[in-house]
């Protein structure tokens, strides 16, 4: 166990972090801090609504003409993907298919047997680097839960057998997920933010709002294009800045922006930062040189798990994946403050202190 003083202990003031974070996100998104056509574009009308959901801070905002009921449908859709995805709730379809763990099958809503559909296809596409199985080892180092812990050698073997996406067996028919081994646990954390973001835009598109901004605690939906007719600028945190700053801006239209980044959920212990993207493979905080990647695409579930599978896999593997993906581009951010971009993304570097270098 870790003596409670050494730890420098990360996770109080997440909730305020994440906060700042997602205000200035949304201060960069409305262009206050950019050019004067961005401050006409701010001035034109919009609503928002900001909730705490999904354990972060969730703006929604409208640019066209007001549709309270949209605010409504959607933070009622995000909740109860909530209620059916988190591994937290003790009644969620997660929490039941993870009790039942060795037992039984449990049948699971459709929208939750899709997204584990999609999480065990991401699973494969990853090499296992994504692993929705991930429940053990996140629960062994509670590094989001009020003692987090740095567990031994032995409490790491132990729980490893347990972390293998392939004893997830679906069946179709009945609509049921089984974990094999007792034990086993899912944890759809890098997946289920991204289907939410996705339904919150479909409910958004169904309203016939032409503009939008979602923005999940830093994960964030460009739906359209700014009310000028020029492209959103999404901005990227500069990574274990205490101020929230600007890394940079990227630029588009009809976006989804997914960071996964060690920066975000972590605790310090002797010096050493241990933070929430486990390696499957040998059960520690993934450490590849990387800080963050952020995934840009069209598809945010996809986008949410690529960027952990990304930074858990490195850059060279990680590259790899992306560029075999179709209309998939991302964002590396190095250890050593170098910057990688794939060509499809336009990215505007605001911290100096980083930089870019050629791709
Ligand atoms: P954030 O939640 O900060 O947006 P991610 O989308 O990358 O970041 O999701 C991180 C969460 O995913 C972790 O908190 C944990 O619940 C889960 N997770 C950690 N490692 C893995 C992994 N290798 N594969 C799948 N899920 C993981
Ligand atoms: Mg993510």
């Amino acid at each position: 166990m870790l003596n409670n003083k050494a730890v420098t202990h990360r996770l109080f003031p997440l909730g305020l972090a994440i906060l700042a974070l997602a205000l200035l996100l949304f201060v960069f998104l409305l262009g206050r801090f950019s050019s004067g056509r961005a401050q006409e574009a701010a001035g034109l009308p919009y609503q928002f609504r900001i909730e705490f959901a999904l354990n972060t801070v969730c703006i929604v905002s409208l640019f066209d003409q007001t549709h309270h009921e949209v605010y409504e449908e959607v933070f009622r859709r995000i909740r109860e993907i909530e209620g059916r995805m988190s591994r937290f709730l003790p009644n969620s379809d997660i929490s039941r298919v993870n009790a039942a763990a060795g037992f039984a099958p449990v049948q699971v809503q459709d929208d939750v047997f899709m997204v584990i559909q999609r999480a065990l296809y991401i699973a494969e596409l990853s090499g296992g680097a994504f692993d929705p199985s991930v429940g053990p080892l996140a629960a062994l180092w509670d590094i989001m839960g009020a003692n987090p812990h740095r567990p031994t050698k032995e409490e790491i073997n132990a729980v490893l057998p347990l972390v293998n996406w392939r004893n997830v067996e679906l069946d179709h028919q009945q609509r049921t997920v089984f974990l094999r081994l007792q034990g086993m646990a899912l944890d759809l954390g890098a997946i289920a933010k991204g289907y939410a973001a996705d339904q919150a835009l479909a409910i958004i598109r169904a309203a016939g709002v032409e503009r939008a901004l979602v923005n999940l605690g830093g994960d964030v939906i460009a739906h359209g294009e700014r009310p000028d007719g020029t492209p959103w600028r999404v901005g990227l945190q500069t990574p274990h800045e205490e101020l929230q700053t600007a890394l940079g801006v990227i630029r588009g239209r009809d976006m989804t922006v997914m960071t996964s980044g060690m920066y975000e959920r972590y605790f310090i212990y002797d010096e050493v930062l241990y933070h929430h993207l486990f390696s499957p493979f040998d059960g520690h905080p993934a450490r590849t040189g990387l800080l963050s990647v952020t995934v840009v695409s069209d598809v945010s579930m996809d986008a949410d798990a690529l960027s952990t599978a990304i930074f858990v896999l490195g850059y060279e593997r990680g590259r790899a994946l992306v560029d075999s993906l179709e209309g998939v581009e991302a964002v590396f951010v190095f250890e050593d403050r170098r910057i990688r971009v794939t060509p499809g993304v336009d990215f505007v570097l605001a911290d100096d202190s980083f930089r870019i270098v050629a791709d």
